[in-house]
């Protein structure tokens, strides 16, 4: 019997380094960008000089090829999403990132909003009947937050739901607990991983280098701190991811450079999963007067992070920042994973103006969301293992379920801020 799918993959294989030869055998072609195809053609890894070329130099239907090709080299058309909601502490915060459309001050703290141990794991419990495999902790940073109340609530949700994946906090908020509770990272960071804490998210890291880190960031964690935390975690046998903020005041070189320190730190644990580059959105923040960049720039930008990311494994586009569209056709700018169907629980990036004001998903809807651009969609847990393959799912032969009420986060009034 014919192999359909093998002879399809076998197909799209020849298609790739058919799109990349076509590249090479284009005289029109500058010499540094011809290069860097022939690197990438041959897994060769690129320069900082390289990384900065590219954005600088290449253009949008190049990094598509180049990008495309890795991706589909590493997952073919396989993408990747999971069922998961956030669960956010509070949005008031002793820090005042110039970016953050989300956070509230100490002295305007009746603005936000603060949930008790018991709140939180009442919104845990919501979710008993649903199907989601991760909840995702991250808010802003308050001294009643410390070592004490994290290490009981991670421990209070494991115990009450031991399938439930708890990925949570970043190093902005451990290198604050942990200095608090005057304990090293070593030490806080081993207290986590037995209080029940499993993975961390990327959060956190912005752009590392101190030109630009302390002016959007100044007060919180440097860039070294961040890295180090990580390193840490990823000695202790656990994963992690990395983001990158970028559409801002950076220029090509500071993001290049925090790739390349992402690079040299996976090179030395391989703990990393994913590397997820956010868009800087400019609502409700002290950074309004910037413009945006446009989604050419994030295509863009994806494709060079899938090309210079050579050792990382994934590399994801969050849809609730970009929108759906603009997820969709990241899928074939190196994009593999798409996140999750988040529930409408986090007001991260609505607050900043993303185009996805209330996020939330149906499976189905991410579902037929990825097929809508021929790729294949795989649920994968926390640390990308197969929850279900959906390329041949039947929605239809799936008992009704009447999905309860989402768990809301108190919205804020802004022009009170
Ligand atoms: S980005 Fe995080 S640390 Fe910075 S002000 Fe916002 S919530 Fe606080």
């Amino acid at each position: 019997m014919l192999n359909l799918r093998r002879i399809s993959h076998e197909t799209k294989t020849r298609d790739m380094s058919t799109a990349i030869d076509t590249l090479l055998n284009d005289s029109a072609l500058d010499a540094g960008l011809h290069q860097i195809a022939q690197a990438v053609q041959q897994e060769k890894r690129l320069t900082v000089e390289q990384g900065i070329y590219l954005y600088e130099h290449a253009p949008l239907g190049y990094l598509g090829v180049l990008a495309n090709f890795i991706r589909e080299k590493k997952h073919g058309d396989k993408t990747y999403f999971n069922r998961n909601f956030h669960l956010e502490p509070t949005n008031v915060c002793l820090y005042t990132c110039t970016f953050c459309s989300y956070s509230r001050r100490i002295k305007k703290r009746e603005d936000g909003w603060e949930l008790s141990l018991e709140e939180m794991m009442e919104i845990i419990k919501k979710y008993d009947e649903e199907p989601v495999t991760e909840v995702h902790i991250v808010g802003g940073v308050l001294p009643q937050y410390d070592l004490e109340f994290y290490s009981q609530l991670f421990s209070q949700i494991r115990a009450h739901r031991p399938d439930l994946h708890v990925k949570a906090l970043t190093p902005v908020e451990y290198h604050y607990i942990f200095k608090k509770a005057k304990v090293s990272y070593e030490e806080g960071m081993r207290l986590m991983k037995e209080a029940g804490l499993q993975s961390m998210p990327g959060g956190g890291a912005e752009i590392f280098h101190p030109e630009i880190r302390d002016q959007i960031a100044g007060g919180k964690c440097t860039g070294e701190q961040w890295l180090r935390i990580h390193e840490i975690w990823h000695e202790l046998g656990m994963r992690s991811n990395a983001t990158m903020l970028y559409g801002h005041i950076e220029e090509f070189k500071h993001r290049v450079d925090h790739m390349e320190q992402l690079r040299q730190l996976q090179d030395k644990t391989g703990g990393f999963q994913t590397f997820i580059p956010l868009k800087f959105r400019n609502q409700n923040n002290e950074m309004s007067h910037l413009p945006e960049v446009s989604a050419v720039e994030d295509l863009r930008n994806y494709a060079i992070a899938r090309i210079y990311m050579d050792n990382f494994e994934h590399i994801k586009a969050y849809w609730p920042m970009i929108g759906r569209t603009t997820a969709q056709l990241s899928l074939a700018f190196g994009v593999d994973d798409i996140d999750g169907t988040i529930d409408d629980t986090t007001k991260i990036y609505s607050m900043a103006g993303s185009e996805e004001q209330n996020p939330a998903l149906s499976t189905e809807e991410l579902v037929q969301l990825i097929k809508a651009v021929g790729r294949h969609p795989i649920e994968r847990g926390t640390l990308y293992n197969v929850v279900q393959d959906y390329q041949d799912f039947d929605f239809s032969q799936q008992p009704k379920k009447v999905k309860k009420g989402f768990v809301g986060l108190p919205v804020i009034d802004k022009t009170k801020a």
